[in-house]
């Protein structure tokens, strides 16, 4: 059991925050090894799956794993990556100082990783801008992700702005403003909602400090959690597709059996047919 650092609002207004996990299965697995893109997509797919409660919602309908927070979303991803494969992490990293530039394996825990919980879980915040307007926002969510995605990637600022239009929902006695209106916002009352949304969001910290082996520095490296998450899965297919078949090859499962159980489950049967084989031929 764990506790999201945000949480989610219902719509009655009740706020869940403990969550269940079930670890990965060879399904999700292969989901994630061979679903191209569309990453926040697959998220939610893989969190309605795998969250088996978060509060008193059990299942977790995709619907809701949508409206998560993004550094929800984030941590679920780092606790059902812990849950399913372990706690450690490697990476490979080039050492960022000039004159050094080398290759260095870093090695990290997930429990490390600096997790900062929303002081003032709330399912709008509001604030007031420097002229005085009162201003009301929710934060962004999974389902902004999935949205903003598509299309704008390569915009950042017109992004920006989508993002802000759809998470900002009144500006002084207006209601919630249209694209236009957002993008005529003075960019300093821009800021002063984007840095409010910061400091009432929670967050997941995503960079990592490694040693360099070589030259002994230290350095902050960037690490991206969906990376981590799909990055490490999509490399495993065809080792997938090759433990499935080894396990319906010798005990003659079906492939539906073989794919519900988690990666533990079919490599201890690995290890126990490889250590039956290694008697056999020791026998003969
Ligand atoms: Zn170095």
């Amino acid at each position: 059991m764990g506790l999201l650092p945000g949480g989610y609002w219902d719509a009655t207004g009740r706020l869940h925050r403990e969550f269940e996990l079930a670890v990965l299965t060879g399904r999700e697995e292969e989901l994630l090894a061979t679903t191209r893109g569309r990453s926040a997509a697959l998220v939610t797919e893989v969190l309605s799956r795998c969250v088996s409660r978060l509060g008193d919602i059990s299942p977790v309908p995709p619907a809701v794993a949508q409206r998560l927070l993004v550094a929800d979303r984030q941590y679920l991803l780092l606790a059902l990556r812990q849950a399913s494969f372990g706690d450690r992490v490697q990476a490979n990293l080039i050492c960022p100082w000039p004159d050094c530039g080398e290759r260095v394996s870093v090695d990290f825990s997930i429990v490390d990783v600096p997790v900062y919980p929303a002081e003032n879980p709330a399912p709008v915040h509001t604030m007031t801008l420097a002229q005085g307007q009162e201003v009301s926002f929710r934060l962004p969510t999974g389902a902004d992700q999935e949205e903003l995605s598509e299309g704008l990637a390569d915009n950042e600022a017109q992004t920006l702005t989508r993002l802000l239009t759809r998470c900002v929902q009144r500006i002084g006695p207006t209601g919630p403003p249209s694209e236009r209106q957002m993008a005529e916002l003075p960019a300093a009352d821009r800021l002063a909602i984007e840095e409010r949304m910061r400091q009432v969001a929670p967050r997941v910290e995503q960079t990592i400090e490694a040693k360099c082996a070589e030259c002994g520095r230290t350095f902050v490296a960037p690490f991206d959690i969906h990376r981590l998450f799909f990055g490490e899965l999509r490399t495993d297919a065809n080792l997938l597709y090759q433990e499935v078949h080894y396990l319906a090859y010798h005990y003659h499962w079906s492939e539906r059996d073989i794919m519900d159980m988690n990666r533990d489950r079919r490599r201890t049967y690995i290890e126990l047919l490889a250590d039956a084989i290694e008697v056999l031929n020791g026998d003969t």
